[in-house]
Parts: structure tokens; C-alpha cells; sequence
């Protein structure tokens, strides 16, 4: 908190929906797919119409159960799914059908950071969500119900947080988790994940919780941290000039860092949950659950430190290197027929992730194999292509699918350590720079790297510099 205030502690907590990745919605068979030309992705059952019954995507609850585990969750066997009555024109069905008094999932924790923060979750269920209004001038609004029922989890924390960016951090965390699981693509821009936050101050030491005030629609990281720390503020600011906090729903405003207030307490609107009739109560088997154990495997924040102890990566390096199962799978395969692990990691960073940046192709269908990494790494290190050859090898490898010695050959990138044609580059350099060379011969040593330089350039790259070095200090 700002100097000034440091009596306080805030005490923050979350609620965040995450859109599953799923084909279809959540009980109906329509596409979950986002960016579709508007109102396509309906059906009776998405749009409400009178007479259609819900029927569950289970795809959806065994996604649930999988998050609900990875988070050290309690799975409910027997779970309830409850309706949520609100009013609203992206609500056709004037109900949104939830989870209230029997979640999926509940009593979590999640792991904060290297020093071991834990954040407690309260409860993980799942919902459906609702469509998009899209405001036009002139004060009309159209509506797409294309995202009407697509499956949301709803994630709320305990009251654990203590600041905009232990927020962020949390936030972005579970964004990874979510990502490496599979379970949601974590574009915050296309509103995959959405933040709603609850912020109060007390005194530091204090155990009791003040009243706290809701931010809705947080949705990018910047967006929640800046929020948090707006509101902390203003709270501190009130209740050090004597004021007091009031109940609050607000919106952030992030292009003019403001607050917009929504509702106060009392105009808090009254859902009326009551059990869903139209489904069964949604029963989670043996069977699921060791499904969903399965799939954990490893989980990321493990296998980054597997990553720094096996191989002797830098947090930095282990931690980007495990941000997507997919690359991290690529790196432990070609880390794996290497010999040379830290090697195969600085290609990973720069080469690979950078032309999978470019291309959009994911590690899964990258067209140089893990192994074929490894190789061409293994030529280098034999001196049969230099460094900065194999970068073009590689971008012929990753543009042809060929392989690394095919690369090398096809581009004429051989390096070159035989003397007889290393000697002839080397003469020809000495004859045509006598200068240099005199004042080498002088004592000026460090020009040799400039004369090794003019070998490179006279052989295109292909010369051996180490061999080449050697020649031209002995020549001299
Ligand atoms: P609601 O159902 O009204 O949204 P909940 O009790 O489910 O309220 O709490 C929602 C979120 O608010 C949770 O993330 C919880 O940790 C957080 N929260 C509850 N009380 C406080 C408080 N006094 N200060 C900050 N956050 C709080
Ligand atoms: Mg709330
Ligand atoms: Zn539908």
C-alpha cells in the first residue's frame, strides 16, 4: 500500500469465469466456438424457447473435476445445479442455470509465487454464460446469443489476497494452469477469462474483515492490479478522513482510471436460486475422477523446478519453458536425446518459440522435431556447421520439414576445417589486409579477431573460426 497508509492491510478477494474449452455448450448441442457471424450458434434449448429441456455436456464437468483436482479441491460426488433469476436482455431464458449451495468442487488451495503464499479457493462451479449486448449510438443495443450456454467455471477464492499484485499474479497463475490443463485458451482479450474482484482494507494485525466493495469486468491483468490499487486507495483515504465504506458495485474504467459505481448494497438483486428442475442432480463417478487424475501428470509449477534441478535451467528459463505443456513436452524430448540440455534451451528460447511465434504453429505440430533439434545441435557442437549457419539450417529445416543434415547440404553450409581450404581463404585475407597485419605483427593482438572476421565473410559463413584463428596466428 502507499506510504501513508501503511496501518492498513487490504484483504482482497476474487471471483473469475473462465470459458471451457469444450466443442459444444453446456446443455445443448450448439458449436461453444467464439467469433461466429451473430446468432448462428442457437438453438430451442440456448435461446430459452418454451418447451426445450437442458441436457448436460459432461465434457464440461469432467474439465470441472480436472481444474477442481489440480487445485487440491474437495470433488463432490453429488453436485446441484440451481437457477439464478435475473432479468436482463442477454438472458432469454430470464434464468442463468448455476451451482449455489452445492458446488463442484470446494475448499482449495493454490500456490502463490516461489515463497509459498497459499490462496485458499472456496468453491469452483460450473455455469452457463450469458450473450453479448453490443452498444450502438444513439442509444440502441443489439444482441448475440451466441455465447447464451456456453460452459463457464466459476472460480471464488477465499479473501486471501493482499494486494493488486498479488492479484495479478494470482490471476495469471491460474490463467497458466488452466491453459497447460486444457481447459480454457485464457484469451483474456476475447473474454475467455473474466475477473471480478472484492476489495476491503482493516487495520494491519487486525483479524476481523471491513466492508468490502465489488469491481465487476476486470479483464486484463493490468486492469485488475490497477483496479485493486485504485480502490485500496480510496478506501484508505475514506476511512483515514473519518469516512466509511459502503457496500459497493462498481466498474473500472481503465482508460480514465476511475470507478464507476452500479448498484450500492441495497439495491443488490434478490436471484431467487431454487434446485433447477429440468436436470438431475449432476453425480461425478469413480470413473471421472481417475480420468481426470490421469490427465494431471505433471503439473507446472513442479516441473519448472524439475526443470532447474534436472537440467540446470534458470528460473527465468524453466519458467517460460513450462508455460504450455506442448513446449515444455518439445523441450524434455530434444533436452532428453542431447547431451547438451542448456544448449537445446537457448535454441528452444530464441529459435523455436520465436518461429512458432511467427508461423502460429503449436509445439505439437512444430514441422522440426524435437529430435531433429537435438541433431542439428549435435552438428554444431561436431564442427560439421557453425553456429550461425545452423540458424539458417534451422529455418530451412522449419520451413521444408528436412532434415538437419539435408538442410545443411542443401543450403551448401558445410563448415569448412579442412587446412587445404581453409589456407587459401586465410592467405588470400593476409594479402589483402598488410596493414593490419603489420600492426598486428606490432603487438596489436586483438586484430586477429578482426582477421578471423575477413575469413568468415571471404567462406560466407562456412569457415571453421576457431580452426581459422588458429592458422592465421601461426601464420603470423
Ligand atoms: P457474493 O456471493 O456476494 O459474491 P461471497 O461471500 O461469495 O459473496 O464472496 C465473494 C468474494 O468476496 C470471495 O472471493 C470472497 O473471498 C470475497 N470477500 C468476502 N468478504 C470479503 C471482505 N470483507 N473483503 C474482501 N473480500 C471479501
Ligand atoms: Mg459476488
Ligand atoms: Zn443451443
Amino acid at each position: 500500500m502507499k506510504s501513508g497508509f501503511d496501518a492498513f492491510e487490504a484483504v482482497i478477494g476474487l471471483e473469475v469465469h473462465a470459458q471451457l474449452l469444450t466443442r459444444t455448450k453446456l446443455f445443448c448441442g450448439c458449436p461453444a466456438s467464439f467469433g461466429n457471424e451473430p446468432n448462428t450458434n442457437v438453438c430451442p434449448v440456448c435461446l430459452g424457447l418454451p418447451g426445450s429441456l437442458p441436457a448436460l455436456n459432461r465434457e464440461a464437468a469432467g474439465k470441472a473435476v480436472l481444474l477442481g483436482l489440480a487445485l487440491d479441491c474437495s470433488i463432490s460426488r453429488r453436485s446441484v445445479f440451481a437457477r439464478k433469476n435475473y432479468f436482463y436482455p442477454d438472458c432469454p431464458k430470464n434464468y442463468q442455470i448455476s451451482m449455489y449451495e452445492k458446488p463442484i468442487c470446494s475448499g482449495g488451495v493454490f500456490r502463490l509465487g516461489e515463497e509459498g503464499k497459499t490462496i485458499g479457493i472456496e468453491r469452483i462451479h460450473l455455469e452457463e454464460d450469458a450473450g453479448k449486448l453490443i452498444h450502438g449510438d444513439g442509444g440502441s443495443s443489439l444482441v448475440d446469443f451466441n455465447r447464451c450456454g456456453v460452459p463457464l467455471l466459476e472460480i471464488v477464492t477465499r479473501p486471501d489476497l493482499r494486494s493488486g499484485r498479488d492479484a495479478a499474479e494470482f490471476l495469471s497463475g491460474l490463467r497458466r494452469l488452466m491453459r497447460y490443463l486444457g481447459i480454457c485458451d485464457g484469451n483474456m482479450e476475447e473474454g475467455s477469462i473474466r475477473c471480478d474482484v472484492n476489495v476491503s482494507i482493516r487495520e494491519r494485525g487486525s483479524s476481523s474483515l471491513g466492508t468490502r466493495t465489488e469491481i465487476k469486468n476486470l479483464n486484463s491483468m493490468k486492469a485488475v492490479e490497477a483496479g485493486i490499487e485504485f480502490e485500496i486507495e480510496r478506501q484508505a483515504k475514506l476511512i483515514s478522513s473519518g469516512g466509511v465504506v459502503s457496500q459497493v458495485t462498481s466498474c473500472w474504467d481503465a482508460g480514465m482510471r476511475r470507478l464507476v459505481p452500479m448498484r450500492s448494497k441495497e439495491e443488490e438483486q434478490d436471484y431467487r436460486y431454487f434446485p433447477e428442475p429440468d436436470l438431475p442432480p449432476l453425480l461425478i463417478d469413480d470413473m471421472t475422477i481417475c480420468k481426470a487424475v490421469l490427465r494431471l501428470q505433471e503439473l507446472p509449477d513442479p516441473r519448472r523446478r524439475r526443470f532447474q534441478e534436472e537440467y540446470g535451467l534458470s528460473p527465468y528459463d524453466s519458467a517460460v519453458l513450462t508455460a504450455e505443456k506442448g513446449v515444455a513436452d518439445y523441450f524434455e524430448k530434444a533436452a532428453t536425446v542431447s547431451r547438451n540440455p542448456k544448449t537445446i534451451c537457448n535454441w528452444v528460447m530464441r529459435e523455436v518459440l520465436g518461429e512458432m511465434k511467427r508461423t502460429g504453429i503449436p509445439a505439437e505440430r512444430f514441422p522440426v522435431l524435437p529430435e531433429s533439434l537435438a541433431r542439428l545441435v549435435e552438428l554444431v557442437e561436431e564442427g560439421a556447421v557453425s553456429g550461425r549457419a545452423a540458424t539458417e539450417v534451422f529455418l530451412e529445416m522449419s520451413a521444408t520439414g528436412c532434415t538437419a543434415e539435408e538442410g545443411i547440404k542443401r543450403l551448401g553450409l558445410e563448415q569448412i576445417s579442412s587446412p587445404e581450404t581453409l589456407a587459401q581463404y586465410v592467405d588470400a585475407v593476409v594479402l589483402e589486409n598488410p596493414d593490419v597485419v603489420e600492426r598486428y605483427r606490432k603487438g596489436e593482438i586483438k586484430l586477429l579477431a578482426f582477421l578471423v572476421g575477413e575469413v568468415m565473410k571471404k567462406s560466407e559463413g562456412r569457415a571453421d573460426p576457431r580452426a581459422a584463428g588458429e592458422m592465421l596466428a601461426a601464420r603470423l
